[in-house]
């Protein structure tokens, strides 16, 4: 296969194809509390004394099985299936484009049906495989609503927040097309052991601010570390955001997953410029929510972003001011080359500069990785979607899908 081949789902046959998104859509089971899915299932009929017992079930198929038709599930009854297939779906978002680097990234361009009176959108789920983790770059929302001067999704309007169920099936058809849930044949109860699975994290760090859509975040986070179904650690689930602070207390309490901040600045007169949400969130009201996030230690460390603009805010000072800045807080920082794109008037610091930004920040004691584009001959990006509304020219797409490739993977 060449580096970029484009695979129709058809070519992918030795795993589940995912079906085309119906018309009108039925509910989704997908994405459900438990007692959402109860409160479904006795509308639609089914006995209280049953519902405890049906949830269970449908969790099960739905989560450690991960199938997407109702006729699977062997120790469903006939009639409870055709009801369930009457009234619900668990079907998986159209895969629109699927390509493999020969590096293994993966890059899935996904469809979703419309929501009410809107139209359908597209997102883009990136899996980065790695010596001895895969990741899974979800996105949260279509655009972004707050307007980062160096970020391409920042010149575009927010299209809509995605629902718990789209953002969790990034992850279903993730699992789906890499192979990581049981075969059919596998005997009732079998659940893939962490460590062999292909997707063992997952990062918020696709489009859109999740803090922003901060409900149906926490529903899908739930879900996929939930005990008795997707069961993925909130030590390898990351959330990023670019600072809504009283979200990253609700966070830490109610969702308890890692937490990565997109900080880039380390003075409120160019962090207000370069992420506008610091106007009304500055960096005292921000360091004191990290500071206060449940959790932390050595071990367990808050990720700082930091992107490199050449003469903005790549000076020795800045390096200086970041540490002062960190001091106290358990964390590490990730160095991300910019990625320009057509229009934006920021460049990207030269390499060996930021090689000296890094030793400074290292000489400190801080671990400061610089981000290695992964998939560069697919592009891969995180979380770069196309909206019928907001679909970019071709070359403009690439340019930005280049610009995300550095954000991926936590350790
Ligand atoms: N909206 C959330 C999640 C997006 S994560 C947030 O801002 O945290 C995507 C990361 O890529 C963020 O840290 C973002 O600041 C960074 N980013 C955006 N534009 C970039 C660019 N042109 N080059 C490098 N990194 C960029
Ligand atoms: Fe939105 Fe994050 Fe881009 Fe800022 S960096 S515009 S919050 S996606």
């Amino acid at each position: 296969m060449s580096a970029t081949d484009v695979i129709t789902p058809s070519r992918l046959k030795p795993m589940p194809v995912s079906q085309p998104v119906e018309l009108s859509p039925k509910p989704s089971l997908i994405g459900l509390t438990r007692e959402e899915m109860g409160a479904a299932l006795k509308e639609k009929g089914v006995a209280d004394k049953q519902i405890k017992m049906r949830v269970a079930q449908l969790w099960n198929w739905i989560y450690v099985r991960g199938v997407s038709d109702f006729d699977a599930m062997a120790n469903v009854s006939k009639d409870m299936r055709e009801m369930l297939k009457t009234h619900f779906t668990i079907a998986r978002p159209e895969i629109v484009e699927e390509q493999v680097s020969n590096d293994g990234t993966r890059k899935w361009l996904l469809r979703y049906p419309p929501r009410g009176a809107g139209r359908p959108v597209e997102v883009e789920t990136v899996y980065i495989p790695e010596e001895g983790r895969g990741t899974l770059c979800i996105s949260s929302q279509v655009g972004c609503s707050l307007t980062c001067s160096f970020c391409h999704t920042g010149t575009q309007r927010l299209v809509r927040n995605l629902t718990a169920e789209e953002i969790l099936s990034q992850l279903l058809l993730a699992r789906d097309r890499l192979g990581d849930f049981p075969d059919r044949e596998a005997p009732q109860g079998t659940i893939m052991p962490a460590e062999g699975r292909k997707v063992s994290n997952i990062v918020m760090m696709g489009m859109g601010e999740p803090l922003y859509n901060f409900d149906s975040v926490k529903t899908a986070l739930l879900i996929a570390s939930d005990g008795d179904g997707l069961s993925l650690s909130k030590r390898r689930i990351t959330l990023s955001t670019s600072g809504v602070v009283p979200e990253i207390y609700r966070t830490g309490e109610e969702i308890g997953v890692m937490l990565a901040i997109s900080l880039h600045a380390v003075r409120d007169d160019l962090r207000d410029m370069l992420v506008p949400i610091n106007k009304k969130y500055p960096l005292k009201e921000l360091m004191d929510a990290c500071r206060a996030y449940p959790g932390l230690s050595n071990a367990r460390r808050i990720t700082f972003e930091y992107v490199m603009l050449k003469g903005v805010n790549d000076s020795l000072e800045d390096a200086k001011g970041l540490i002062q800045l960190l001091k106290g807080v358990p964390a590490k920082i990730n160095l991300i080359p910019f990625n320009p794109w057509p229009g934006t008037n920021y460049q990207c610091s030269d390499w060996e500069h930021i090689e000296k930004f890094a030793d400074f920040i290292n000489s400190a004691g801080y671990a400061s990785p610089i981000r290695t584009p992964r998939g560069r001959d697919i592009l891969a990006a995180c979380g770069q979607l196309k909206s019928e509304s907001e679909r970019m020219r071709k070359t403009e797409r690439l340019a930005f899908e280049a610009m995300m490739i550095a954000n991926h993977g936590e350790d």
